[in-house]
């Protein structure tokens, strides 16, 4: 469904091309949820801000569906990409019903009236995600995990096949990074959703995601599902040093002890 191709990502500094990621080339399939790892300043985010056509790219392709991405109109991206941001404390003095309901903005215009198919929509996605009961709770009050399934209750809302999350288990406590991430592959396997996401979490990466996406420390896309990446050695070889052991098997790490 998504593919880039020779993509390269970055930024325009003082008339200059600061380039973040070079010779991208992979795909995003429909219903698959695929993890994007890569150390701090790999340009994760940079990659999905594009993606999302939140900022422009500097070369190559992204096509979707075979149609490219910059022919798409703002309107038209709105129904069809929906990307949850790491930073949402720009949200302030709305309830939960509110948030979640900004994201049928795409079909309700600027002032956001809904009807009662979108107030529907609305109660559906807080349910589903497990946060119905915090509707009418004002978002500030909210712990980080309960904030972050708001935002993914707003994204599943916009009714968009694709949705990209930047680091949606940073912040949470162990077991909710992976409710989280079992409720994105969820979403993708059970309603065909495009799913990527980044994480630092490689190991609830590697036991969930169906693919993975890899930026290395010159910036090069590694793809390939858990198993490929494990068992040729690639993450192994990223993630081991004097430090940390691999068990290939049960795909995790461990501290070596002193
Ligand atoms: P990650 O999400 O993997 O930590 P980022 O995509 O945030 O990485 O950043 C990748 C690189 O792009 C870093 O070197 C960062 O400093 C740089 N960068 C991020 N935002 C900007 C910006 N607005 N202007 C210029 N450089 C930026
Ligand atoms: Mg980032």
């Amino acid at each position: 469904m998504i593919e880039i191709k020779n993509l390269k990502t970055g930024y325009h500094v003082s008339g200059h091309e600061k380039i973040v990621g070079n010779d991208l080339n992979a795909e995003l399939k429909k219903g698959e949820l695929t993890c994007l790892i890569g150390p701090n300043g790999s340009g994760k985010s940079t990659l999905l801000r594009t993606i999302a056509s939140f900022m422009p790219k500097l070369d190559g392709e992204i096509l979707i569906d075979g149609r490219n991405l910059d022919d798409f109109s703002a309107s038209e991206l709105s129904r069809l990409i929906s990307i949850v941001l790491t930073d949402n404390s720009s949200i302030h003095n709305l309830s939960v019903f509110d948030v979640v309901s900004m994201g049928r903005m795409p079909y309700t215009g600027f002032w956001g009236y809904l009807n009662a198919r979108d107030r529907q929509i609305v109660d559906d996605c807080l349910e589903m995600v497990g946060v119905k009961h915090l509707a009418s709770h004002m978002i500030d009050a909210l712990s980080d995990g309960e904030r972050q399934k708001v935002m993914i209750a707003k994204a599943i809302a916009q009714q968009t096949p694709v949705i990209l999350l930047d680091e949606p288990t940073a912040f949470l406590y162990y077991p909710n990074k992976v409710a989280v991430v079992l409720l994105l592959r969820k979403l993708a396997h059970e309603m065909n959703k495009t799913i990527l996401l980044s994480i630092h979490d490689i190991d609830i990466a590697l036991q969930i995601a169906d693919n993975i996406w890899m930026i290395e420390d010159d910036g090069k896309l590694i793809v390939g599902d858990p198993a490929q990446l494990c068992d040729s050695g690639i993450i192994a070889r990223h993630i081991v040093n004097d430090n940390i052991e691999f068990d290939r098997e049960g795909r995790t790490f461990y501290v070596k002890a002193k």
